[in-house]
């Protein structure tokens, strides 16, 4: 319910997904408090770290303090440098974008196919294809006189992008596969977690996803090194434990203790969560099936979609 009932009076809204934090939040939060464990160090980083690792099966996860910022440190891992141009979904939240944009890189659009409405592996082949050329090792855009040197593929709504032809092409092109798997952990192509298919996956706890830390990321990967580069970058890049050595810049990116705490909790309700989703998926489906120029989202064969947020095509004008 809004807070402001005259508001809602006029303009009924329903949030798109709303925090449930109807867990152990409170018991570790305290815990937290009566130990004075609130910032970066305690023990509940490493935890929320380590279940969400395993709960998506992934070797390595590094917590961040908002999901644009693993994305920004998922890139500098993967070897993104300024100039560089990434190809990124046109239909997506804005943070993977900006994250590009963070390294003097730049995003190359790929439109969404119609059926499931993710990046489309026929425009991603389209592109390299006919608007790269192959030099030195190098794929550059032929306009731009740019090196293309990694995909984010951006999981929307909680449903995988048809990640095969994309890795297929990432490996001929050798090309660094982010995957934004912020709106959909938990979903599943092919049977496999989302966020561990790339080189590098990430995630976000902010307010409005399926689990929520108040605001919040992580970093998956399988590769060890990467994963010691995303701790060390998040970590303002800090060579020496003791001493402040420092070669290079590095970022204030961590999630503190607290944040991690209702992480954990989280976590241990993730599956109700998305059966929750399903639920709520299932009656928006049976609802609006049958309605001439309403196309309510469906699920491709080889997903298994968390609907984390239920959306309708709408290709006819409707008349009040
Ligand atoms: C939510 C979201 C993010 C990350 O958002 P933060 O608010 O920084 O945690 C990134 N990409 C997409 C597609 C998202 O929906």
């Amino acid at each position: 319910m809004p807070n402001n009932p005259a508001q809602a009076a006029v303009t009924p809204r329903i949030p798109l997904c709303e925090p449930y934090l109807n867990g152990n939040e409170w018991e570790y939060v305290k815990e937290c408090l009566d130990t004075n464990w609130v910032s970066s160090g305690g023990s509940y980083v490493n935890r929320f770290e380590r279940s969400l690792a395993d709960y998506v099966g992934a070797d390595h996860a590094v917590a961040t303090n908002s999901g644009t910022a693993a994305l920004h440190i998922s890139l500098m891992v993967a070897g993104v440098q300024a100039g560089d141009e990434v190809l990124v979904s046109s239909m997506t939240f804005i943070a993977p974008a900006n994250a590009v944009r963070y390294l003097g890189a730049y995003p190359v659009f790929i439109d969404a196919e119609a059926d499931y409405w993710q990046m489309d592996p026929l425009l991603i082949k389209g592109f390299l294809e006919q608007e790269c050329q192959v030099q030195d090792g190098l794929v550059l855009n032929k306009k731009t006189g740019r090196p293309v040197t990694a995909i984010i593929p951006v999981h929307i709504l909680g449903h995988p992008c048809d990640m095969d032809p994309i890795l297929e092409l990432a490996e001929k092109y050798d090309l660094r596969v982010i995957e934004d798997a912020t709106e959909s952990l938990g979903a599943r192509y092919k049977g496999r977690m989302l966020g561990t298919l790339g080189d590098v996956g990430c995630f976000s706890f902010n307010g409005n996803k399926l689990i929520t830390t108040g605001g919040g990321g992580m970093i998956v990967t399988n590769n060890q090194s990467l994963a010691k580069r995303a701790e060390y970058l998040t970590n303002q890049a800090k060579d020496d434990p003791l001493e402040y050595v420092h070669h290079e810049i590095g970022f204030n990116y961590r999630l503190t203790n607290l944040q991690a705490a209702v992480g954990f909790a989280q976590m241990e309700r993730i599956e109700n969560h998305i059966e929750a989703k399903l639920k709520i998926a299932a009656r928006y489906g049976e609802g609006l099936s049958g309605i001439s120029g309403l196309h309510p989202m469906q699920e491709a064969p080889w997903a298994d979609s968390v609907q984390w947020l239920y959306t309708a095509l709408v290709t006819k004008r409707c008349t009040p």
